[in-house]
């Protein structure tokens, strides 16, 4: 009987995602990082640029038809890379597991693959190499349901670097706790919330103060500020403006949730990733280690942040 498609994907976005991740640390070694500037505060190199047209050729190759997102836009002619170099190889392991029951009949025309080749691309210009991650994310009908969340430059493992990643109702695989922050709820004592380090507002700083911080923790990236509420580093991570894409926050929703956390708007709206969505997540992201703590911090952020918001 064939391995249904989601495992197929999920296994797929493992194997590309680390060889994302060899192009991502080529390129920084070669020193030629071919940096442009596509906006204000927004930075692209030769790493998204190679790292996007490698795993959208891999996975459109190898699943003819699917619908990918990918957060550049470069002309395809310019980074056409030989078919024999695109990933073909499997994760054995997830191929093995048993496909949770509501996403065993999936259907192509039902996905939408978000791409974020490199997340954090300011700080990865910096040097600031711990902040970098690639996020493949996977949506299906809308929701995001599993995703892979790659470490090019993890301090655990040096030379390969780390997938994280998970499918709704299947677990989540490829990291440990390694701090105990948050086994207690949010206290007086310690709430340790994380947010933008370059990307910073008013109002991001209202919600944050808000919330009645013990330390916070300003880094680069969405998936990286996800990873810190994986290990139980940080209870929380608030980003009170716009400027975060769907591409950012689809493969760290689906892990974050699967590990027992909550990733929603600064509204606590649930996101949705359709192909035909608005890309931008206009109302801030809002994310807590937990679930059961997110409506708490929620009733903290100010009406008056919250009304800043627009569509
Ligand atoms: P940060 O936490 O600042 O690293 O942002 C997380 C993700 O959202 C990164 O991919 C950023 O590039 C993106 N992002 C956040 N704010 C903005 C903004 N004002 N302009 C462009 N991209 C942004
Ligand atoms: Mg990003
Ligand atoms: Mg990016």
């Amino acid at each position: 009987m064939e391995v249904p498609l989601i495992l197929r994907l999920l296994s797929a976005s493992i194997k590309i995602s680390y060889k994302a991740g060899a192009i991502v640390r080529q390129v920084l070694s070669s020193g030629n990082l071919g940096i442009i500037d596509k906006g204000i505060n927004d930075l692209q190199t030769q790493a998204d640029r190679q790292a996007q047209a490698f795993i959208v050729g891999s996975l459109m190759t190898r699943f003819p038809g699917i619908c990918v997102i990918g957060e550049e836009t470069i002309d395809k002619s310019e980074y056409k890379i030989n078919s024999n170099e695109f990933d073909m190889s499997d994760d054995q392991f997830v191929l093995e597991q048993s496909c949770p029951t509501n996403l065993h009949n999936v259907n192509l025309k039902d996905v939408v693959v978000w791409v974020d080749p490199l997340d954090g691309t300011s700080e990865y210009t910096q040097g600031l190499v711990g902040h970098v991650t690639v996020l493949i994310g996977l949506a299906v009908k809308g929701r995001s349901v599993g995703g892979v969340i790659h470490q090019p430059f993890s301090s655990t493992e040096t030379t390969e670097g780390r997938s994280i990643y998970a499918l709704e109702g299947m677990g989540c695989f490829g990291f440990k706790t390694c701090s105990d922050i948050t086994k207690d709820a949010p206290s007086e004592t310690s709430n340790v919330l994380t947010t933008t380090r370059g990307h910073c507002t008013d109002f991001v700083n209202q919600a944050l103060e808000s919330c009645g911080p013990t330390e916070i923790i300003r880094v680069g990236g969405c998936g990286h500020k996800v990873i810190l509420l994986l290990e139980g580093r940080c209870h929380a991570y608030i980003f009170a403006s716009a400027g975060c894409k769907k591409w950012d926050t689809c493969a760290p929703e689906a892990v974050l949730r699967e590990a027992g956390g909550m990733l929603t708007d600064m509204l606590g709206e649930t996101l949705t990733y359709s192909h035909d969505v608005n890309k931008a997540n206009n109302f801030g992201v809002l994310a807590t280690a937990k679930r059961e703590w997110h409506q708490d911090y929620l009733n903290k952020i100010p009406q008056s942040v919250k009304d800043h918001f627009v569509a």
